[in-house]
């Protein structure tokens, strides 16, 4: 840990104080409440049942991803997350790659609208892919439950959050497909976006939000590239065994170690749109058929999530001041 947490708030109502403070040092501040302990068992069931074998690894176009999706739609509903005036299902082909070639993908982009209350006209997409690579040649299910259920579960439990208390920015919540084909659903989105290019304030990708245990750390890669984010998130302190860090994202950053394209974020990068990314380090489990449910450490997750959160409430508080 990089930073021992002195204060007796949760990470949200500490970066809401710490802004707070920076803009009326007089002002008493009203600290948004304890994150109830539902919220956390939402979480976690969300990652159990995306991971569950009955999903098939959720790849793109195979029944297993349908059955996903669905499940997400579904929670949206119950939220009230409205869809956009597009409609809640964002449908595409797009060429994707496979070990064995090139090959046409159909794919559903699944999207929610969450009404901001001070730049209504500025979006804020957080994404997180909800497919992963199904079965392989001798049948075993790659589950992802680190990659990505638990990326579409933290983005839901911001959902949720963001209905309580309704965000600064206009969100869209986007859960994408074909991420693991090569980032398609989000190239697909920033080729036809729901809103203009031009209205995103940034983007925040959540992608393997669970297994921090390895070495403490969410990391916050794209600071780099957007230097303003940095000092906006610096401010969060670390949440139980995890604090939040910096990188995988310079030019001394190479090979498997620079992340800046390694997901979706990579999209909304190439179409010039900022971006940052979050998610967890490379784990024994990473892309193999062990990435289970029962290997994530669930207080592990609730303090990452808790992170993903505390971020988004600091950028969206900060961005377009
Ligand atoms: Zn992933």
């Amino acid at each position: 840990m990089r930073q021992l947490r002195r204060l007796a708030l949760s990470p949200i109502a500490a970066a809401l104080l710490l802004s707070a403070c920076a803009q009326s040092p007089v002002t008493p501040v009203v600290v948004a409440a304890a994150v109830p302990s539902v919220r956390n068992a939402q979480l976690l069931n969300d990652v159990r049942i995306l991971s569950a074998d009955d999903m098939q690894g959720r790849d793109t176009g195979a029944p297993g991803g349908e059955r996903a999706r669905d499940y997400i739609v579904g929670r949206l509903e119950a939220l009230g997350v409205a869809p956009p005036p597009m409609g809640r299902l964002q449908p595409w082909e797009m060429q994707g790659r496979t070990r064995a070639g090139p090959k046409t993908y159909n794919g559903v982009n699944v999207i929610g609208l969450i009404p901001g209350t001070r730049v209504t006209d500025r979006y804020i997409v957080v994404t997180a892919h909800y497919d992963h690579v199904g079965v392989n040649a001798e049948g075993q299910v790659f589950n992802g439950a680190d990659d990505n259920a638990s990326g579409v579960a933290t983005m839901l439990a911001l959902a949720a959050d963001l209905k309580r208390q309704a965000p600064e920015h206009s969100v869209l919540i986007v859960a994408l497909d074909g991420e693991e084909h090569g980032l398609l659903g989000a190239k697909h989105f920033v080729e036809a976006p729901p809103v203009p290019l031009t209205s995103i304030a940034m983007n925040l990708n959540f992608d393997m939000t669970a297994r921090a245990e390895t070495d403490g750390k969410l990391w916050v890669t794209g600071t780099y590239q957007h230097p303003n984010f940095r000092p906006i998130l610096e401010a969060i302190p670390a949440n139980g065994a995890v604090a939040l860090a910096f990188g995988k994202d310079t030019p001394q950053d190479t090979g498997e170690d620079n992340w800046v394209e390694a997901s979706d974020h990579g999209a909304f990068y190439r179409a010039q749109v900022p971006f940052l990314y979050l998610g967890v380090n490379y784990h024994p489990d990473y892309h193999r058929p062990s990435d289970d449910f029962d290997r994530i450490t669930p207080t592990v997750f609730i303090s990452a999530t808790e992170l993903s959160l505390a971020s988004f409430r600091a950028l969206d508080v900060a961005l377009d001041r």
